[in-house]
């Protein structure tokens, strides 16, 4: 399932990137472009704004009414069946960042020396895998980045 998000909905891009969901999102981009590549990658359209989804032959939706990213985010899984997985204890499982949260680019994995220089130390020595983006060079390891959203999540799906 792929997604495109309108210009209003970053943080939902980011969020629906580090849960591992293709999301494409420009802070600019005029609704006529974001149409066609929706059509051209049969994406699904995010959207905020009620004029776009009057287009005439847009193609599969949500409009998301909401303000709040987390309230965008809980429609947008419960709706399309995207629900993070429970671990034997209730709690959510989140296997690690596969997308890069400010490109969409899959991450590649990367020998853990040459994270060494570019992450924190406590992590380069609790951590044995590591990940980085090869468009923005971002790094990632287990768990990263991942923290918040796993509360949020949690908060959302009421399991706190
Ligand atoms: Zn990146």
């Amino acid at each position: 399932m792929k997604f495109i998000a309108d210009s209003m909905l970053g943080r939902l891009a980011k969020w629906l990137r580090l849960l591992g969901f293709d999301t494409l999102y420009y802070p600019h981009i005029e609704d006529s472009l974001l149409l066609r590549i929706a059509r051209e990658q049969h994406r699904i359209i995010l959207t905020r704004d009620t004029r776009l989804v009057k287009v005439r032959g847009i193609r599969e939706h949500m409009l998301l009414e909401d303000n709040d990213p987390f309230n965008q985010l809980h429609k947008v899984i419960t709706s399309y069946d995207l629900l993070p997985q429970l671990t034997e204890k209730g709690k959510i499982f989140l296997p690690p960042s596969v997308r890069c949260s400010l490109c969409n680019e899959l991450l590649k994995e990367i020998p853990r020396e040459k994270a060494k220089q570019h992450v924190p130390e406590y992590v380069y020595t609790s951590c044995s895998s590591f990940t980085q983006c090869v468009t923005c060079g971002k790094y990632y390891w287990t768990g990263s980045h991942q923290h918040n959203l796993r509360n949020k999540l949690s908060e959302l799906l009421k399991l706190t």
